[in-house]
């Protein structure tokens, strides 16, 4: 067989040149499976539930009770701060952890409504929305065998963060108890939670208010998490994008403010949710000035900055008045007992929520062989869309019979929505 330099003119006959030129080509070329050039880590994790539910409502035309995207627009005069801005020319990139204006109205809500004091140069990172806060955080934080502890149902991104940066996650279950005033309550078991504590153990992630569940952490609870954390050493990362929206005047606690936890506290939130701008990505991570060196590193890398002209109308947004809060919560809870009062009388066992617009239910009444099942006899035949229970945690038994709705949405939709639960009891 001739050499690799062959020409054409070399061949003896038209059948071995195609031949050599074949085998050049599978030389040069060689096949792949694509699926073998994947990262582990890669595949160790699944596309979001709640966007797939969102896809479905869409080819049914179902009302999507289930991601949370909130119903409202921004406040009309922080969208013109952001037209003004782009005008005036902040078109370019920011200081990559904040511009000072953005970090500065950061700086002083935190200290006062979060009650942690908060030095705008030293403890402030502006991100991507929360989203990229939480995964700068973890990336700044974990080692090779570090463990996260995680309580479930969790809000679904925990997972696949715990994974990307390389730590080992250990849950801990939210389990229904009931209080002495008889109310139902979304609880921990103080056994299982101190099990889950090792010198493994690198941080706790807490979510308060919590989506899925709604619930809102006590200060008993964050107390007990502190002390904890203190005995084992490790950082708490607190999740608090739901802040603003707690309903029956219940407060709302940073665990970052008690005070052993000023030097081991992670706090991460955005404006997304209180401003209803999720199509903004703006978020931030509050830590401690060694924590937050480390913290603005990886998000450089992975962002480079948040962007610049809406951080000029995130200023104006911070600075809104209590009573902006106030007027948006009092609409969210005119829904949450609209929404609670309906699935009650349509059959589901639920809740009222403490805080965040989720309420999580119980199913088990209808008879279905699981969540899933569920999820897609009510798309297609009660025109409704929520989220399976069962995405919401690792043991995915914990969720089979658990059914999770949103509740921000216009409220001819909402109504709309309502009459269609009503229609379950008589179709299954
Ligand atoms: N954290 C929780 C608990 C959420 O529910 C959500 C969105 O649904 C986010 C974070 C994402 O927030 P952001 O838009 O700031 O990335």
């Amino acid at each position: 067989m001739p050499h690799r330099g062959a020409k054409l003119s070399n061949f003896a006959n038209n059948n071995e040149a195609a031949t050599f030129a074949a085998s050049v080509h599978l030389k040069r070329t060689p096949k792949i499976t694509v699926q073998s050039k994947l990262s582990d880590k890669s595949t160790r994790f699944s596309e979001s539930v709640i966007r797939g539910m969102t896809q479905l409502c869409l080819r049914h035309n179902a009302i999507n009770l289930s991601q949370g995207t909130p119903a409202y627009q921004p406040p009309p005069e922080v969208k013109a701060a952001a037209i003004e801005a782009i005008q005036e020319g902040y078109n370019q990139y920011s200081i990559t952890w904040g511009a000072p204006a953005f970090r500065d109205a950061i700086a002083q809500k935190m200290t006062t409504f979060n009650d942690i004091p908060t030095d705008p140069d030293r403890n402030v990172t502006v991100t991507c929305g929360s989203t990229e806060g939480m995964l700068s955080a973890l990336l700044a934080i974990i080692n090779p065998g570090d463990e996260i502890i995680i309580f479930e149902p969790f809000y679904e991104n925990y997972g696949p963060d715990t994974i990307i940066s390389g730590a080992e996650p250990v849950y801990v279950a939210l389990q229904e108890t009931s209080a002495s005033d008889s109310t139902i309550r979304f609880t921990y078991d103080p056994t299982e939670l101190r099990n889950a504590f090792s010198a493994n153990t690198k941080a706790i992630i807490i979510n308060t208010p919590n989506n899925p569940l709604g619930k809102v952490f006590t200060h008993d609870e964050l107390q007990e998490i502190a002390d904890l954390c203190c005995e084992y050493d490790c950082l708490a990362i607190t999740d608090e994008i739901y802040e603003h929206m707690i309903y029956d005047e219940k407060p709302h606690i940073s665990i970052g403010s008690l005070p052993q936890m000023r030097d081991r506290t992670i706090t991460v939130s955005g404006l997304s949710k209180a401003y209803s701008m999720t199509g903004w990505r703006l978020g931030y991570v509050i830590a401690p000035e060694a924590l937050t060196n480390a913290i603005r590193k990886m998000h450089d890398f992975l962002t480079v900055g948040a962007p610049h002209p809406l951080q000029r109308a995130g200023v104006v947004a911070l600075n809104l008045p209590p009573s902006y809060h106030k007027a948006l919560v009092a609409k969210y809870d005119k829904n949450r007992k609209l929404l609670v009062n309906n699935l009650t009388k349509a059959g589901f066992r639920c809740q009222q929520p403490e805080g965040a617009y989720y309420i999580m239910t119980d199913i088990t009444d209808f008879g279905f062989p699981d969540d899933t099942a569920f999820a897609h006899w009510l798309v297609k035949e009660i025109g409704v869309g929520g989220v399976p229970g069962s995405s919401f945690y690792s043991r995915l038994h914990l969720g089979r019979t658990k059914f999770r709705f949103m509740f921000s949405m216009a409220d001819d939709i909402l109504a709309e929505a309502c009459e269609r639960l009503m229609q379950i009891k008589a179709k299954i």
